[in-house]
C-alpha cells in the first residue's frame, strides 16, 4: 500500500498549521529546526483537543497556562482551581484527570513527563492515540494516532464500511492508521494528518480539490465522501426532566453547591435540583428554609449529553433566612456547569 506521508508531509510543510500556541516553541515546518515542543503544553493541548475543535480550545488553553505554568502548579492547584478554569469546556472527568496526573508525575516521577508508551497510556484519560500523539509531537517517537480526524480522512480514502464505534472497524482503522505512519518525520505527519482533517476533510463539504492525497483516495474516486465514514447506527436518545432552585438571598446572592467528583458535572459548583414534579419541589425548599417562597419560573433548558437529554426546569426561590453557602453571581470565583450559567444569565 502507497502511503499517504508523502504528499501529505509537502502539503504540511506549505499549508500546515505551524503557529498553535502549543507549537510556539517548535515553530520552524522544517525537519530538525526549531526546539522540542513542550511535553506539557502538548499533554495539555491533546487533552482539550480530544472532544474540542482547535478554534474554542486556544483561549482556554492559553488561559490554563497562565494559571498553571508547569506541572507543579497544576499539582499544587486545588481541584476547584483547575474546574474553575475549565468551566465552559465540557466533558469535566478531563481536568479532573490532568490534575491527578500532574499529582502522578510529581510523585512517580520526579515530576519529569514520561517518555514511555505504556507509562503514558497508564495515566488518567490517556489511550492509545493521545498517547501516541504526545510522544510523537514531544518527542519524535515513531506511533500512530488515530483520534476523530484521522478516523474521517482513512475511513474516505479507504472507503472503510461499518463505524469506528464497532470493534471490528475500529480494528481496521487501526491498522490503517499504521501502515500509513511513516518512519521518519513522525511529529510533522502526526501534526498533517490532524491538519488535513481539520481543514479539508472536514465533516461536511470536504475541500477535495485542495487535497495533497486526492488521487489516491477512494471516496473523492467515486464520489462517496457523504458516505464515509458510515453514520453511527440510530438510537433514540431518552430524555429527563429535574428542577433545579435558585435559592436567592436578600442581597441578591444564590446558593451553590459542591457537586460529587463522580458523575455529571464532578467536582463543580451547582444549584440544588430535584425531581420535577409540584410535591417534590415544594417539599425540597421546605427542607431547605421553611419561610422560602417561590418567586418565579424561568425559560427551561435542554442540555444534551452523549447517552440522554437533560430538560431543567428553573425556580427561583426568595430566602428571607440567611443561610451560608450563598455566593455573589457576578464574582463566581468556581467552576460552575454551562446551564448553569445559562441559568443565572436569565437572572439579569
Ligand atoms: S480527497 Fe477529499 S475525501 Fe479524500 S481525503 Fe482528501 S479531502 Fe478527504
Amino acid at each position: 500500500m502507497n502511503s499517504i506521508s508523502k504528499p501529505l508531509l509537502k502539503w504540511f510543510d506549505q499549508h500546515g498549521r505551524h503557529s498553535l500556541p502549543w507549537q510556539a516553541s517548535q515553530s520552524s515546518p522544517q525537519e530538525g529546526q526549531g526546539n522540542p515542543a513542550n511535553i506539557y503544553h502538548v499533554w495539555l493541548s491533546e487533552i482539550m483537543l480530544q472532544q474540542t475543535q482547535v478554534s474554542t480550545v486556544i483561549s482556554y488553553f492559553n488561559n490554563f497556562i497562565h494559571h498553571f505554568p508547569n506541572l507543579l502548579a497544576l499539582a499544587n492547584a486545588s481541584e476547584d482551581a483547575v474546574l474553575a478554569q475549565w468551566a465552559g469546556l465540557g466533558y469535566y472527568a478531563r481536568a479532573r484527570n490532568l490534575h491527578k496526573t500532574a499529582q502522578i508525575i510529581m510523585q512517580d516521577y520526579h515530576g519529569v513527563f514520561p517518555d514511555n508508551i505504556e507509562q503514558v497510556m497508564a495515566l488518567p484519560g490517556i489511550g492509545e492515540s493521545t498517547a501516541g500523539a504526545i510522544l510523537s509531537i514531544s518527542h519524535n517517537q515513531n506511533h500512530a494516532i488515530l483520534d476523530g480526524n484521522v478516523k474521517r480522512v482513512l475511513s474516505r480514502y479507504h472507503q472503510v464500511k461499518g463505524h469506528y464505534g464497532q470493534a471490528q472497524t475500529l480494528k481496521q482503522l487501526w491498522a490503517l492508521a499504521k501502515q500509513h505512519t511513516p518512519n521518519t518525520r513522525n511529529n510533522d505527519y502526526t501534526q498533517a494528518i490532524m491538519d488535513l482533517g481539520a481543514t479539508l476533510c472536514t465533516r461536511s463539504n470536504p475541500d477535495c480539490s485542495r487535497c495533497p492525497v486526492q488521487q489516491g483516495c477512494q471516496s473523492y474516486q467515486h464520489n462517496t465522501q457523504d458516505e464515509y465514514p458510515n453514520p453511527k447506527p440510530k438510537k433514540n436518545k431518552p430524555s429527563r426532566s429535574i428542577a433545579m432552585l435558585i435559592y436567592q438571598n436578600k442581597q441578591g446572592q444564590v446558593y451553590l453547591e459542591k457537586r460529587p467528583t463522580k458523575g455529571i458535572w464532578g467536582g463543580l459548583w451547582s444549584l440544588k435540583e430535584c425531581e420535577d414534579s409540584p410535591e417534590e419541589i415544594i417539599r425540597t425548599i421546605q427542607q431547605f428554609d421553611v419561610s422560602a417562597r417561590i418567586n418565579r419560573m424561568l425559560a427551561p433548558i435542554k442540555h444534551s449529553f452523549t447517552h440522554y437529554n437533560l430538560i431543567i426546569n428553573p425556580v427561583v426561590v426568595d430566602c428571607p433566612e440567611n443561610i451560608c453557602g450563598f455566593q455573589p453571581i457576578h464574582q463566581l470565583k468556581v467552576g460552575t456547569p454551562t446551564p448553569v450559567n445559562k441559568i443565572l444569565m436569565q437572572l439579569d
